[in-house]
């Protein structure tokens, strides 16, 4: 094997942190950075945001790789640039992404966020509990990670349905797909876990159609993309009480700035794009294997359709 990966992203701990795991396990495959020697020479790219010159500075690159599980980080012009695209799917990544909702999950059905500002006013005040049966879930997007949550939170007992594009069939969730599917699992399910990709369908799908229909008090956990949540929407359904809460980790702009104001939006649990990230040692394995496999003009795993966007 001799041939040469780039690794682009101006997240600098995150490449150097791959680089040398890849020159610890990997060491007949070169690994370079951008104006690196011999990154003029590497086929295949493994990115992260990467600079949309990507291609006129490199000309070489014949092979995307996200370093991540979206592969919409690349941008319009290189997704559309005709080369094959490749994404990550974690094992473990799934299992952090189950954690994250989980939490969220939790805090609404058995009301953490009613006892922490109980105990912030010292307030002692014994209020109901339900069983988890009695809650029930929508997760938008059932795809590598949409379909282990759903699965995951309907063995946690919780009553789960999910929605995507193409009829899927999971033991114990009751499956849509369609716009009337939509209407279906939004209209049955207090809490929405969103875990779709962004695309030109799914931009703002998170918005006051959707808030309107769900059951009132509702929580929504956003670990999409940002630009599927209508913000001003968000604030009404919030201030109205058709929403109670909210678990965010995805934002219209990242890093979120200090004026943003959903720092500071009541019933608002804001983290930083930290759901779950996929493990290095993952990311690492799959960009090797990839970069392997278009060295020998075998099938490449886990490809994209730059067209649909995920
Ligand atoms: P994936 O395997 O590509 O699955 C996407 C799912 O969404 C599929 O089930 C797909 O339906 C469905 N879908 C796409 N467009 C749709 C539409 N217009 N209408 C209905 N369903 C639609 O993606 P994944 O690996 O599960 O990841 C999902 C997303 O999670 C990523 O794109 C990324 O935005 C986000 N993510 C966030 C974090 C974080 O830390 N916050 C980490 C990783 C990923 P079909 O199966 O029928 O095609």
């Amino acid at each position: 094997m001799s041939f040469s990966v780039l690794l682009v992203s101006q997240d600098d701990e995150l490449i150097n942190d791959l680089k040398a795991d890849f020159q610890a396990r990997y060491p007949d495959i070169t690994v370079v950075k951008p104006c690196e020697s011999g990154a003029e020479l590497a086929e295949v790219a493994g990115c992260w945001h990467p600079s949309q010159s990507l291609l006129s500075d490199y000309p070489n690159i014949k092979c995307l790789h996200s370093l991540a599980a979206g592969a919409g980080n690349l941008g319009k012009e290189l997704l559309g640039a005709g080369l094959p695209v490749c994404r990550i799917v974690d094992e473990q990544q799934k299992v952090g992404m189950f954690e994250y909702i989980l939490w969220g999950v939790l805090n609404t059905h058995r009301k953490f966020d009613v006892a922490k500002t109980n105990q912030e006013n010292k307030h002692w005040y014994r209020y109901s509990q339900r069983s988890s049966s009695s809650v029930t879930i929508g997760v938008l997007g059932l795809g590598a990670l949409g379909s282990y949550v759903a699965q995951r939170l309907a063995d946690f007992g919780y009553t789960v349905s999910g929605w995507s594009k193409s009829q899927k069939q999971l033991n114990d969730v009751e499956c849509f797909c369609g716009s009337e599917g939509f209407d279906a699992v939004i209209s049955q399910s207090e809490i929405v876990v969103n875990l779709l990709p962004l695309s030109v369908e799914t931009k703002g799908i998170l918005n006051a159609n959707v808030f309107n229909k769900m059951p009132e008090n509702g929580y929504l956990i956003n670990c999409g993309r940002g630009a599927h949540l209508v913000n001003d929407d968000f604030y009404d359904a919030l201030k109205s009480g058709q929403l109670r809460g909210a678990l965010l980790d995805v934002f219209d702009e990242e890093p979120m700035p200090e004026s943003h104001p959903m720092w500071t939006t009541e019933g608002v649990i804001v983290t930083p794009h930290v759901a779950s990230d996929a493990m290095i040692s993952a990311i690492v394995d799959q960009v090797a294997e990839n970069a392997a496999r278009f060295h020998n003009n075998e099938a490449l795993k886990n490809t994209v359709d730059p067209k649909r966007g995920y």
